[in-house]
């Protein structure tokens, strides 16, 4: 079964064109600043160099058919006939409690996720786009949803209620829901190989470090807690997002002056790594600039490793007790540096590194000594795989 995945965003629409009889991707590419001036589609089969195409692109439905021309294109093309593709996958962001599970996409699933859409103003609508745009340049091809936020509905009460008057969860459904849910699921399967052992008796911490980071505690298989909230700005300090803050700041910020605009956006683009250091939202600058000294760069750095540590002490308490720790996304699955910096500060589970195998990259590994009494393992993401196995496994069920 031949496979797209399709992850879409306000301006941008990412894809992967992929073989599932091998799992590999046969093309993958972006397009970029749809509806903005300077709209361009990259686009890379498996093995070749990269095609640009810079074009006028109006709509998510100009791009797709700009990429439908290149997955058959006799030069640069995968595929024969774009009939080839039996099934498209969207990514999509909030499932909120509808969705504990991926779904085949119809005219019920598509009222339900635009009742959603109030819970992620930013996100829904755009996966919304580009379903309907898939649905207009492939009409007869089976698609499926898979959300961020399914894998963190097997949470319990206590775990992803927040302690407000409880109309506030009955009128508005503000609760905790958590993303990077496709991820998650996807790093704790392979964790599960890699330790060779069943799923279903391992409790594990998935930490998702990248640009956006959330952790998760994972118990036989089901997620119980998760770092992100009601949105993706909770939890960890990140890239740019603040993470948890004391939430009376808003009103203390109002009352000097701040509008909901200004906050909202200081929150999410100007704070985090960025805001602290003041150098950049990307940890390899914060990180090389620490290392020159700076102080500010360095205080974010430590901020966010006693976020990290702290965070996965909170869960081995929730899972009572913990059998690994898996380090994923940007910065989990690349930088050395840091999984060294969290782990020297969980002595307590008896975590012994491997220096050599933490320096190694690209590869599913356990980078803990064989007596350590907690296994730490590095598992690269990949949510687009994950998101395919799903489409693959409800279209098959439809046949
Ligand atoms: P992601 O959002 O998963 O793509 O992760 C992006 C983040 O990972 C960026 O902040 C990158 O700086 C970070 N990252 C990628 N490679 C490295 C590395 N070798 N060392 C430190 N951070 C890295």
């Amino acid at each position: 079964m031949k496979v797209l995945v399709i992850n879409c965003g306000s301006s941008s629409l990412k894809y992967q064109m992929l073989d599932m009889t091998t799992e590999k991707v046969l093309a993958k590419g972006l397009a970029e600043r749809i509806g903005i001036d300077g709209s361009v589609v990259t686009h890379q089969p498996a093995g070749k160099d990269k095609v640009k195409f810079e074009r006028p692109m109006e709509t998510h439905k100009d791009a797709l058919d700009i990429i439908m021309k290149a997955l058959v294109d006799p030069n640069h093309g995968v595929l024969k006939s774009l009939k080839e593709i039996d099934a498209v996958g969207h990514r999509t962001v909030h499932g909120g409690e509808t969705f504990a599970s991926s779904v085949i996409i119809n005219n019920d699933v598509i009222k339900k996720m635009e009742d959603c859409s109030t819970l992620a103003p930013l996100h829904n609508p755009a996966n919304l786009i580009g379903i309907s745009a898939c649905q207009e340049v492939l009409p007869d091809v089976p698609m499926v949803a898979v959300f961020d936020t399914a894998f963190h509905q097997t949470m319990p009460a206590e775990a992803y209620m927040y302690s407000l008057p409880y109309e506030i969860y009955e009128k508005f459904r503000v609760r905790k829901y958590g993303f990077h849910g496709t991820s998650h699921r996807f790093v704790t399967l392979k964790a599960a190989k890699l330790l060779g052992e069943n799923i279903g008796n391992l409790k594990l911490i998935s930490c998702h470090l990248g640009n956006g980071a959330s952790i998760a505690a994972v118990r036989y298989g089901k997620c119980i807690d998760t770092s992100m909230g009601l949105t993706p700005l909770a939890g960890l300090e990140m890239g740019t997002r603040c993470g948890d803050i004391d939430p009376a700041i808003l009103p203390f910020l109002y009352k000097k002056g701040y509008s909901m605009e200004e906050m909202d956006r200081m929150m999410n683009k100007e704070s985090g790594i960025l805001g602290v250091s003041g150098v950049s939202s990307d940890f390899r600058d914060v990180e090389a600039a620490a290392r020159e000294g700076n102080k500010r760069a360095k205080l974010a750095l430590d901020i966010f490793f006693y976020n990290v540590k702290t965070t996965i002490g909170s869960y081995v308490a929730a899972l009572d007790g913990v059998d690994g720790i898996i380090f994923t996304a940007g910065l989990g699955e690349n930088s050395s540096f840091s999984r060294q910096k969290i782990c020297s500060g969980l002595k307590y589970l008896g975590i012994q590194l491997d220096e050599e195998k933490n320096k190694k990259r690209g590869e599913d590994i356990i980078i803990t000594t064989p007596d350590s009494m907690t296994k730490v393992m590095v598992i690269p993401t990949n949510e687009e795989l994950m998101i395919a196995r799903d489409t693959v496994e409800l279209v098959s069920k439809m046949k």
